[in-house]
């Protein structure tokens, strides 16, 4: 075991601060990893203030942290994958049984026995339950460790880890590509990337934002159209044109005006993990066989398989890079939508701490 420096909560109501975590020593199939970029994740947020309490409470202190990109430090003597210097990213999952069918089919993000990045019971026993990646260094299987394609920008590349995969998952799961018409609701971290990958398929992409001002960034990040979703009359312009639309909101909001705009058979998928139930119109589903989908990040090889197609067409996060200690400014700004249109932690600032 080893520490390492790290920013951690110690309540709700904590600011995120300095701390020193333990690690494990890296056992035979581990990589440690010397951590780069961390992005910041809405669901960090959530998790810091223990807004998920229903379905997953938070236990303290809590490092948070799964948009993971780094060099590797040191490798166990079973690893194959890697070898200390190359680079390697982590995301939301950083173990599962290897064994159920859902690990089987590549679907270890419903394995029963994952374990999280952070606030998982930690399998090894080094701390009560596994810290992210607001930290110098990590240690994971090798198994859950991704290649992350060299010339990518690292900062931009580290979001894809979650908020890449989260979003190319459902997108290539309801077949979006060219002749489709494909709606992003929220253009923050997952919604900007939603953008950036569903017109990388060839798709029609419409943004609905409650923001104006980024009207202009989503035609520049690969909408075709934008709408205020406040405006009534530009909505309904829409109405029964969506093959598909993903839902990135991470607050209480009205979904039925979103369903009233999908085609016949069109779905609805939600990833947003918004606290508090959403209220659901039977009619705008019964009025054209239409359906409600969640999407929970994706597998580790359709991670890998992301990671690699945002490789070949130079597919990155719009990051704004901050030191660790502007990350309480940062939460705020992400609760106030004011960000463009990912924070990603410069790693290197810890070392000041
Ligand atoms: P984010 O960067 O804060 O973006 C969320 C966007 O939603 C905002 O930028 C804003 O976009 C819009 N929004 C916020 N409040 C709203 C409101 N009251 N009404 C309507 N729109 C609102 O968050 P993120 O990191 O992309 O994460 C989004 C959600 O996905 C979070 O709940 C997060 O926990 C969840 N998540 C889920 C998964 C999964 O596997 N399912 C994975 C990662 C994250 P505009 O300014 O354009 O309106
Ligand atoms: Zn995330």
């Amino acid at each position: 075991m080893y520490n390492t420096k790290a920013y951690s909560a110690a309540s709700a109501a904590s600011p995120l601060a300095s701390a020193s975590i333990p690690r494990r020593d890296p056992t035979e199939r581990d990589v440690q990893i010397e951590i780069l970029y961390c992005g910041i994740c809405h669901s960090d947020l959530h998790m810091v203030h223990n807004e998920w309490a229903s379905v997953m409470p938070t236990v303290y202190p809590i490092v948070p942290g799964h948009e993971i990109v780094g060099r590797v430090t040191k490798v166990g003597s079973a690893v194959t994958k890697f070898k200390p210097g190359d680079l390697a990213a982590v995301g939301c999952l950083v173990d599962s049984d290897r064994t159920c069918p859902n690990c089987k089919a590549g679907l270890e993000n419903f394995c029963p026995n994952f374990t999280l990045t952070f606030n998982s019971p930690d399998k090894h026993g080094t701390a009560p339950v596994t810290y992210g990646g607001y930290s110098d260094s990590i240690v994971v299987n090798e198994h859950f460790v991704l290649r992350v394609p060299p010339h990518l920008n690292l900062a931009g590349a580290a979001p894809l880890l979650c908020a890449g995969i989260t979003t190319y998952s459902p997108l290539r799961r309801n077949h979006v590509g060219k002749g489709k018409k494909v709606g992003v609701v929220g253009l923050g971290g997952l919604g900007h990337m939603g953008v950036k990958l569903a017109h990388a398929f060839g798709a029609h992409v419409v943004v609905f934002t409650t923001s104006p001002g980024k009207t202009e960034d989503a035609l520049r990040l690969g909408a075709d159209e934008v709408v205020v979703s406040s405006n009534a009359s530009e909505m309904m312009k829409h109405a029964y044109s969506f093959d598909f639309i993903l839902n990135t909101v991470s607050a209480v909001h009205d979904i039925n005006q979103y369903i009233n705009l999908l085609a016949i058979d069109g779905n609805l998928t939600l990833v947003g993990g918004v606290t508090k139930p959403l209220e659901l119109s039977p009619f705008g589903l019964i009025f054209g066989n239409r359906s409600v989908s969640g999407s929970n990040i994706g597998g580790i090889a359709q991670t890998q398989e992301m990671l690699d197609f945002c490789g070949q067409h130079n597919i990155t996060a719009d990051v704004e890079v901050i030191p660790i200690q502007k990350v309480n400014e940062a939460y705020q700004r992400l609760v106030k939508s004011d960000v463009k249109y990912r924070f990603a932690i410069d790693m290197a600032s810890l070392k000041n701490e």
